[in-house]
């Protein structure tokens, strides 16, 4: 199959590139994607803005392992369950690629390497079923030098507001992170649940589990819940400055400064 031809090729160059992240771009089962498309038919006239939320890795993946023995799919999913919480308080209607520590492989199966290919698969269908939606994935990194800190933003060129996305979030970061000075980071096809991505898309690396600090703020719940805050605050933003922008379109205005960096 052409497709996981791609990936297969694809997934060196993502190790290199992220060494946790390494499969950054994982999906649902079959089955959970089924269930997504019915509950979207069933909501049609459910106005709310829906959010899409990507906790990376699970089940036999744990992403990178943190100097204190953290695994990261386990932050991950703590956090993308603040923020689940968060924005359904708040009215927004939240899709989650997988709420327990599990794979999204299809039953059946066999090997890790197969497992993986099929977890990102899935995890795309989901993602690809709410065009309307804003996507977020969230991991943590991971690097040789345990020096280096904090949150940054990768985003894709795929939808023109993707940098202003990515933008917002890193200031966000940047005020729960003091010294957090990192910039948003164009990445280019090698992250699969980003190459075919075209709602407004974002990687949120929340902090490096190789830097002692960041692990163990993020072992922390209190300290996850910032995080999660944080994102729920630069969506928000984000979108409120989408829907300005909306209003001015409507009102024929070619005032276009939101989107001017
Ligand atoms: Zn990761």
């Amino acid at each position: 199959m052409a497709g996981i031809k791609i990936l297969k090729n694809k997934i060196p160059f993502i190790i290199t590139m992220f060494s946790c992240v390494t499969v950054a771009a994982l999906a649902a089962t079959v089955h959970a994607a089924k269930e997504g498309k019915a509950a979207q038919t069933a909501a049609d006239a459910d106005e709310r803005q829906v959010i899409v939320l990507d906790a990376g890795h699970g089940g036999l993946d744990s992403g990178c392992v943190a100097v204190n023995g953290a695994y990261e799919k386990d932050i991950n999913l703590d956090i993308v369950k603040d923020l689940r919480e968060l924005l359904t308080l708040n009215g927004y209607k939240v899709i989650c690629t997988r709420e327990e520590d599990i794979s999204m492989h299809d039953e059946g199966v066999e090997g890790i390497r197969n497992q993986k290919i099929s977890d990102m698969e899935n995890r795309l269908e989901v993602v690809k079923s709410y065009p309307d939606s804003v996507f977020l994935s969230v991991h943590q990194n991971l690097y040789t030098e345990p020096a280096y800190f904090g949150a940054q933003m990768f985003y894709t060129t795929n939808n023109s507001s993707n940098r202003r996305l990515a933008q917002i979030m890193q200031d966000r970061f940047a005020a729960l992170q003091p010294g957090n000075d990192r910039e948003i980071k164009l990445i280019d096809n090698g992250l699969y649940l980003f190459r075919t991505t075209e709602q407004p898309a974002l990687l949120i690396e929340c902090g490096f589990l190789s830097n002692p600090s960041d692990a163990e703020k993020l072992s922390d719940p209190e300290y996850r819940k910032k995080i999660a805050f944080t994102i729920y605050s630069g969506l928000t933003e984000y979108l409120s400055g989408e829907a300005r922008n909306n209003e001015s379109t409507a009102d024929g205005s070619t005032e276009s400064f939101l989107y001017m960096q």
